[in-house]
């Protein structure tokens, strides 16, 4: 199958084949003739699979072959993103799909001001890329006018409405003309995306592709059993051990990535951070750099980094595993794309061994473990496998504390190249001298 055998315009198969795609993913195949069709969509399918062409090709052929000239403040098609990194990915690829077209695009979103934003808007544009909630500020100060709108896109679905956007789309769907085109896409498809899907969908045809990496097995994955604490310092420890070169990694909350940027960069490793707190210029900057390997190592929540396309990224870390397991398959998805092969690592403590379940259990698979030497846990993470069993051993009984001395130190150093010195042969290691927070636990 190539692309012209799925009926694209000239101007959309010269813009493709510039940018070297050859054949029609899955998803394109499928999506393509059915939106050129003028059906509605819901498609299972994610970042990675080529969605983006998959709705935005055939979208733009319908606003050039149909439909009046754009008016005032007003858009001919409205591509609704969870984030505002999204937003521009998708706008980037939207633009580069419409070079040999006569259309006009644009991305809004918050953390920047609004002011350029709706000087942009009086003219009007054909394609508008947006986040829920600048959209709305745009259409209540009268900047945007939907009454216009051919298509409404809502890309990421499930993201949106794990961020809390149900109210917004719910707003945003009421300001919506009811004889429209709607695509939906979604990673899942949760009981709430569905009574999204009822109310917003006519009569859709229903388009599902298999999460990449996970089914191709192109991503070579493994768990290190680890106590929490010493997280940082075996993130080191392994980054100096396989002489990482680029990684992005995960960490739970903003506060985790702050503390693992700051940790990173007081050892002059070459680090930055993306999370929602940081202003879109800096979290712009960071992800360019990253990009362009200015950049070593890139830590980030997975609102920021949901739905990124990084070329040929060689190594993801799970720095935490993540709270859904659906997210374990978007981080993974960020290396061994493109048929190349990628590596994913996660370091789990006691405290995830639920959540590493969920993810054996979402993605078929039992997680190889490798205990690293000098850090095995004192906190043992009970065995899990993709039954969704964690099995818990019975707790040995506590040996009666000794007095003075402060207990039994670890004599395995850890030096800086990477290598473990050996422990004492006599005496097994048990506990490092606490580097790291040890603190009281705060909750979360
Ligand atoms: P997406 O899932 O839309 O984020 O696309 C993932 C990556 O695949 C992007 O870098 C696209 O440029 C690329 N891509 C999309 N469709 C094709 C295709 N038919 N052939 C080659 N690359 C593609």
């Amino acid at each position: 199958m190539t692309f012209a055998t799925l009926g694209l315009i000239e101007p959309l198969l010269r813009a493709l084949e510039t940018l070297g795609y050859q054949t029609p993913t899955p998803v394109q195949a499928q999506a393509i003739p059915a939106v050129l069709a003028g059906r509605d969509l819901m498609a299972a399918a994610q970042t990675g699979t080529g969605k983006t062409a998959g709705f935005a090709v055939p979208l733009l052929q319908l606003l050039t072959m149909e439909g009046p000239k754009v008016a005032a403040n007003s858009a001919r098609a409205l591509i609704l993103c969870p984030t505002r990194e999204l937003a521009e990915q998708v706008h980037a690829s939207v633009a580069e799909y419409a070079q040999n077209l006569p259309l006009t695009t644009y991305a809004v979103y918050g953390g920047v001001s609004i002011n350029p934003q709706m000087m942009k808007l009086r003219k009007g544009v054909d394609i508008l890329v947006a986040t829920p909630g600048r959209l709305i500020d745009l259409f209540r100060q009268n900047a945007l006018k939907l009454n216009q709108l051919q298509t409404l896109v809502l890309d990421e679905a499930d993201r949106m409405l794990d961020l809390g956007f149900s109210e917004e789309l719910a707003n945003i769907y009421r300001m919506l003309p009811k004889k429209r085109q709607t695509l939906l896409f979604s990673a899942t498809f949760s009981d709430e995306i569905r009574t999204l899907a009822g109310q917003m969908l006519n009569d859709p045809l229903s388009i599902e592709v298999s999460p990449r990496n996970v089914a191709a097995n192109t991503v070579k994955q493994w768990v290190v059993p680890v106590d929490k604490k010493r997280k940082p310092e075996l993130f080191v420890h392994l980054m100096r051990k396989g002489r990482w070169k680029q990684v992005l990694v995960f960490a739970k909350t903003r506060n985790g990535v702050d503390a693992l940027v700051d940790k990173l960069q007081g050892l002059g490793i070459n680090a930055d951070g993306i999370h929602g707190d940081k202003p879109q210029a800096t979290r712009q900057r960071a992800l360019d750099r990253f990009k362009s390997s200015e950049v070593q190592i890139l830590v980030a929540t997975d609102v920021a980094a949901r739905g990124l396309d990084i070329e040929d990224l060689p190594l993801v870390v799970n720095f935490d595993l993540p709270i859904v397991a659906e997210d374990y398959i978007h981080r993974i998805g960020r290396t061994g794309r493109a048929g190349n092969t990628g590596e994913a690592i996660s370091l789990v403590c006691a405290d995830e061994v639920n959540m590493l379940s969920a993810i054996e259990m979402l993605t078929r698979q039992t997680l190889n473990r490798h205990m690293e030497q000098d850090f095995e846990p004192e906190h043992r993470v009970p065995d899990t496998d993709a039954s969704g069993q964690v099995v818990k051993k019975p707790k040995k009984p506590k040996k009666p504390k000794t007095s003075g001395g402060g207990g039994k130190r670890n004599l395995g150093k850890w030096v800086d190249s990477g290598e473990v010195a050996p422990a004492e042969p006599s005496i097994k290691p048990v506990r490092k001298v606490p580097v790291f927070n040890t603190g009281p636990r705060k909750k979360k």
